[in-house]
């Protein structure tokens, strides 16, 4: 069996952004089936040598931002469980909000290794959002761009190191 990696965070921080860059052009493969999954997505990825399950998280409830409701905690549990790392995604422009707070939470409670990213830091940017990102306790962000391609070296560097 593949090991497993959830992609973890409120919504619009770049998670399924982040999914669709690593699945690449296996995008195809995605379950989307209606029903149950049809707000959770995985796929397999081949990512430089490391091959992976992978789960993005959320989907019909990211119209509401401001809170972890029912099912979106549901299924966040869920994928935290299933997964032996979870990345844990954050908007390095916004920097830390309220809102990352109770996933973090999750995650924390969970024991499960966790890869902090600072995503939408392209071009350097963001890199007060992504210092800001240490006080989360889920250790060192990398700062990253999930749209531009930026940081994957790193992810790569982290992914291999918690496999
Ligand atoms: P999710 O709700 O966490 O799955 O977030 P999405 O992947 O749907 O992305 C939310 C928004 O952020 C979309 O408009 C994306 O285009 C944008 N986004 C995602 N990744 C990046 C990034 O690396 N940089 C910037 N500037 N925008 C991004
Ligand atoms: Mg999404």
């Amino acid at each position: 069996d593949l090991p497993t990696v959830a992609i973890v965070g409120r919504p619009n921080v770049g998670k399924s952004t982040l999914f669709n860059r690593l699945i690449g052009r296996k995008l195809a493969l995605v379950d989307d089936r209606p029903g149950v999954t049809r707000d959770r997505r995985e796929g397999d990825v081949q990512f430089g040598g490391l091959a992976f399950r992978i789960i993005d998280t959320a989907g019909l409830e990211e119209a509401d931002e401001d809170s972890l409701t029912g099912r979106m905690r549901m299924q966040t549990e869920a994928a935290i469980l299933a997964a032996d790392v979870v990345l844990f995604v954050i908007d390095a422009r916004a920097g830390v909000l309220p809102a990352d707070q109770p996933f973090a939470e999750l995650v924390r409670r969970s024991g499960v290794q966790v890869i902090l990213i600072a995503n939408k830091a392209e071009g350097g940017g963001g890199l007060a959002g992504a210092y800001d990102a240490f006080r989360l306790g889920l250790g060192d962000p990398i700062p990253f761009s999930a749209e531009h391609g930026e940081g994957l070296g790193e992810l790569h560097e982290a992914l291999r190191d918690a496999l």
